[in-house]
C-alpha cells in the first residue's frame, strides 16, 4: 500500500482553507484539490508491504509530540509538477526537528526516503496551466497542527483517495 506521514488537519480546518483561500484559487485554473485531502507531507514513503506497518507504528509512538504551530503566509506556484500550494515564511524549529527525526528513523528502518530538502507546503491545486509570482495570504492562515498522522494514498478515479491509518496528538 501506498503510505506517507502528514501533519494532519481536522475537517473543519480543512474546509476554512478550502473554502477561505478559493478566492486566491479561482482565477488560477486546474484541478483544485478537494478539502478532505488537505494535508501537509512530512515523509512520503511510495509502496510499503503491509507486513512492515507495526514499524511504522513504532517509529510514531517515538516522535516528539510537542505543540507546534505554523504560519502560513503566501502561496507558491511549483513550475515541475504544475502546483499551487500553502507555504509558511520559513521552516519552525520544532517542524524541522520533526521531519528529521521521522526521516532519520525510517532511514535507520531501511525505508526509502527522499533526500531533497523538505518544504513544508499544503498542495491546494494541481494542473495549473499558467505560472505566477508568489502570491501574499491575508490574513495569514495560523495553524495549531493537531496531529501527526499515517496515512494510506489510493488512486481512484476522481483522483487520489486519503485514509488516515493512525493519529498521534502533538502537545
Ligand atoms: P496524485 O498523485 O493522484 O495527483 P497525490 O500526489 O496527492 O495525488 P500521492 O502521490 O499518493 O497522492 O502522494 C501523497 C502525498 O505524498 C502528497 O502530499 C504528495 O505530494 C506526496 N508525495 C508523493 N510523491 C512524493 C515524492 N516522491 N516525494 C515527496 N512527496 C511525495
Ligand atoms: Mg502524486
Amino acid at each position: 500500500m501506498r503510505l506517507f506521514f502528514a501533519l494532519w488537519p481536522d475537517t473543519q480546518t480543512q474546509h476554512a482553507w478550502h473554502d477561505g483561500l478559493a478566492p486566491y484559487l479561482a482565477p488560477l485554473g486546474g484541478r483544485r484539490m478537494p478539502s478532505a485531502n488537505l494535508h501537509l507531507t512530512l515523509a512520503f514513503l511510495g509502496d510499503v508491504r503491509g507486513d512492515r506497518m507495526s514499524e511504522l507504528l513504532r517509529l510514531g509512538d517515538d516522535l516528539a509530540t510537542d505543540a507546534l504551530s505554523l504560519r502560513f503566509d503566501h502561496l507558491e506556484y511549483w513550475k515541475k509538477p504544475g502546483l499551487v500550494c500553502l507555504r509558511t515564511a520559513d521552516t519552525p524549529p520544532p517542524l524541522a526537528r520533526l521531519a528529521g527525526q521521522l526521516g532519520t528513523g525510517l532511514d535507520m528502518a531501511g525505508f526509502a526516503v527522499e533526500r531533497r530538502q523538505f518544504k513544508p507546503h499544503v498542495t491546494l491545486a494541481r494542473d495549473v496551466p499558467v505560472g505566477m509570482a508568489s502570491l501574499p495570504v491575508w490574513p495569514v492562515v495560523e495553524w495549531q497542527v493537531p496531529a501527526v498522522a499515517l496515512v494510506r494514498s489510493r488512486l481512484a478515479a476522481g483522483g487520489s483517495e486519503y485514509a488516515v491509518l493512525h493519529e498521534w496528538r502533538l502537545g
